[in-house]
């Protein structure tokens, strides 16, 4: 299949059609045109055609798209019929979640270990992933590719550890911390500001607050 240079915009909707088109699969439909996907993900259908035809279109014909087909592929473009290693930086509260997520693990994101500085919880374990000491932590990237790296770490430590980060075999960081990191583009970021969603969220409640 033939990839152009994609948009964010587009990648950043590639997830909600894997999703919905894994739903339609799951409940054993074959086939659908534009038209009903749209109805149904409340997007247009010239929205739709645009942003698959970055990838070829996928071979819609009269009667639609083949469902199992068009969710298999959007997975390849997604990376996702290969499998991901991770460690998280910062096994806190948040840390913890994240490792304890099993929907990752579903879709072949595994973590290999955690590091954390806190003395209490070093030697531990988060299910069956062991949490290591942060010294430990430039040589174990040395020795094990590690495609992401996820910062959950408050947002003062994060900068210094990025720079640890990106001396390693480290492919991505995924990075919770509030703030942005200096690396170089062949490290793949993605933020994920979770105050600023809550923030915006509050701003919405706000505004429908006054219309009333
Ligand atoms: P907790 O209350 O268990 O500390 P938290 O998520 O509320 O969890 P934070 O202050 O956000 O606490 O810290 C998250 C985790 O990051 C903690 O486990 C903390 O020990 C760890 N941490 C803090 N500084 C560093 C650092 N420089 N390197 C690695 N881990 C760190």
């Amino acid at each position: 299949m033939e990839e152009k240079d994609i948009s964010q915009a587009v990648i950043s909707r590639l997830p909600r059609y894997f999703r919905y088109l894994g739903e339609l699969r799951d409940e054993g439909i074959q086939r659908i045109s534009s038209r009903e996907l749209s109805e149904l993900m409340h997007v247009t259908a010239s929205q739709i055609r645009q942003d698959f035809n970055n990838f070829g279109g996928f071979g819609q014909q009269g009667y639609g798209y083949n469902v199992e087909y068009l969710y298999d592929e959007i997975g390849k473009i997604l990376g996702l019929d290969s499998s991901h290693s991770m460690i998280i930086i910062g096994a806190g509260n948040l840390g913890q979640a994240l490792v304890n997520y099993m929907n990752f693990r579903n879709r072949g994101f595994y973590f290999t270990a955690a590091f954390d500085i806190n003395p209490a919880i070093i030697g531990q374990k988060i299910g069956d992933v062991p949490i290591l000491s942060m010294d430990e932590l430039p040589e174990y990237i040395r020795i094990h590719e590690t495609d992401i790296a996820v910062l959950t770490v408050p947002k003062q430590e994060a900068k210094e550890i990025a720079k640890t980060l990106v001396g390693g075999r480290i492919r991505a960081i995924w990075n919770f911390a509030h703030i942005d990191l200096p690396v170089p583009p062949e490290i793949q970021v993605e933020n994920v500001h979770l105050s600023d969603s809550l923030m915006k969220l509050s701003y919405n409640i706000r505004r429908a607050g006054n219309k009333e």
